[in-house]
């Protein structure tokens, strides 16, 4: 019998989707360049069920039931392109062919535009949840047309994170939609983990609390509205001892966080877009500092407050605010994440539903978390929302929080911690709910340096002051 799937590239990633989809009991076909690989996933895990190894591309094609669905997962950039043109010359018009490694969306459209043209459908697919979730369940963003979706959106969903009875997994949109919306999800997740981190600094260095201590602290906010993964895997990593020092685990690793790039990419596209992500860019820019060596040798001896720690009863009540301005930080990266679908989407024409991808991030990646039921509700209620900020639920809940998130920007500045993630969460609300800004300064800088003119705020039309002249405006 032909084989319903076939995966390439049988790293750490291919070989455990493989597993997933046998279990799953699907006939999944298994190539890889190096066919010591294949061997070996046979070897040790053909017991789960039902593989068919090939040694060659054209072995691979020949076992697939049509339209033959190929998933492809190697190393994204020019090696996924080789491979795609290995396979191509092999299929037939209505095969798809997956693409489930981690590329930049403007790849997927090139590619997708390229396959299209040979009646091939190609699917951008973003997975989320590392290996452990390709091989227990992850969440699944695919690409490409409806059409690819209704062949391959059974085997997917199958495989894919359930919460609820709902699979993780949903046509995103078409070509490059899916891996945008996996890549402002890594974005999202760079912010969600450098505020968890400012919280843990706050509380260490500002309240005096040990690591164990703030494990516990992060322990009750995980039984509350801040319930996720990230805040559970941050509490057992600070309940860990280093085994050879006895010393705190925190302790003994380099402060220096390093980066593969999709949040970098998030950003990028964000500045390209014109949306203001600052909470993403923010956490990208910390990254890169705390990896700065040179810079912050350089830096070390900078003055710094007097004052720097609260005292205890202080202190107590802080963990409580810390929570609340996590909470709201945490509202505003999401905003900005789900601001830059909805603006990508309309860039694109992909119509993205942005409250399904709340819906998929509940299981099986990174960011799952208890809050992303009142994103989807934001938007059933509204799909139009312009900013999560507006919807009722995160109005109140930012009404109730700003006061707490206020004391603890203001007092991280006094105590010399660093905050740039609450710090930029907050100036963007500030931002959003201004009535004036000085924006309308910077107009008038711009006309009075460049005459890149100016609107008013009383009449229609376009003007230029005559500031090196008599100072009269003209309409332009
Ligand atoms: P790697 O990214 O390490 O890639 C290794 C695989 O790519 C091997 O199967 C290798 O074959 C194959 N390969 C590399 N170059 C070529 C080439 N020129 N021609 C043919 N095959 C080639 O594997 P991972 O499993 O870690 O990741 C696979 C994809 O999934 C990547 O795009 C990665 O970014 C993404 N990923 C996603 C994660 C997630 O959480 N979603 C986590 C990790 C990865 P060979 O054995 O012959 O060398």
């Amino acid at each position: 019998t032909p084989a319903d799937i076939g995966v390439i590239g049988l790293a750490v990633m291919g070989r455990n989707l493989a597993r997933n989809f046998a279990r799953h009991g699907h006939r999944v076909a298994l190539y890889n360049r190096t066919p010591t690989r294949t061997r070996a996933l046979v070897e040790e895990f053909g017991k789960e069920g039902d593989f068919v190894p090939a040694e060659t591309p054209q072995e691979l094609v020949a076992s697939l039931a049509r339209p033959r669905r190929i998933v492809i997962m190697v190393k994204a950039g020019a090696p996924t392109d080789a491979v795609i043109d290995e396979f191509v010359p092999l299929l037939e018009p209505g095969d798809i062919v997956v693409d489930g490694g981690n590329a930049h969306f403007q790849d997927t459209r090139r590619r997708e535009a390229a396959l299209r043209e040979r009646g091939l459908h190609f699917v951008g697919t973003g997975i989320s949840g590392g290996e452990e979730g390709a091989l227990n369940g992850p969440s699944i963003m695919p690409g490409g047309t409806a059409e690819a979706y209704q062949s391959l959106g059974p085997l997917l969903e199958s495989i894919a994170a359930q919460v609820d009875g709902r699979p993780c997994c949903t046509h995103v949109g078409p070509d490059g939609a899916g891996h945008f919306v996996k890549m402002v999800h890594n974005g999202i997740e760079y912010a969600d983990m450098q505020l968890i981190a400012e919280a843990y600094d706050l509380l260490r260095h500002g309240a005096g609390r040990q690591p164990a201590e703030i494990a516990e602290i992060f322990q009750g906010w995980n039984a509350g509205r801040l319930e996720s993964y990230l805040i559970e895997i941050t509490a057992e990593v600070l309940n860990h001892t280093d085994a050879e020092t006895g010393r705190p685990f925190v302790d003994i690793v380099q402060d220096r966080a390093e980066q593969k790039g999709t949040g970098r990419w998030t950003v990028q596209t964000a500045l390209d877009l014109g949306v203001p992500v600052n909470g993403i860019a923010e956490a990208v820019f910390a990254r890169s500092l705390s990896g700065s060596v040179a810079l912050r040798e350089a830096a070390r001896d900078l003055p710094g407050p007097t004052e720097t720690w609260l005292d205890s009863a202080a202190s107590d009540r802080f963990a409580e605010d810390v929570e609340q301005a996590l909470y709201a930080s945490k509202i505003v990266a999401y905003a900005q994440g789900f601001h830059e679908i909805q603006a990508g989407s309309a860039e694109y024409g992909w119509n993205v539903n942005l409250g399904d991808m709340a819906a998929i991030w509940r299981g099986g990646c990174i960011i799952r978390a208890r809050f992303l039921n009142r994103i989807t509700a934001a938007y059933q209620a509204d799909p139009q929302l312009p900013t999560l900020l507006a919807d009722e639920y995160f109005t109140k809940a930012l009404g109730e929080a700003q006061s707490a998130w206020r004391r603890v920007v203001t007092t991280a500045a006094q105590l010399g911690i660093p905050t740039p993630g609450f710090a930029t969460a907050l100036a963007y609300y500030d931002s959003l709910r201004a009535n004036r800004l000085p924006a309308a300064l910077i107009q008038a800088q711009r006309d009075f340096f460049g005459a890149h003119t100016y609107q008013r705020v009383d009449r229609e039309g376009t003007f230029h002051t005559l500031w090196a002249g008599d100072r009269s405006e003209q309409r332009q």
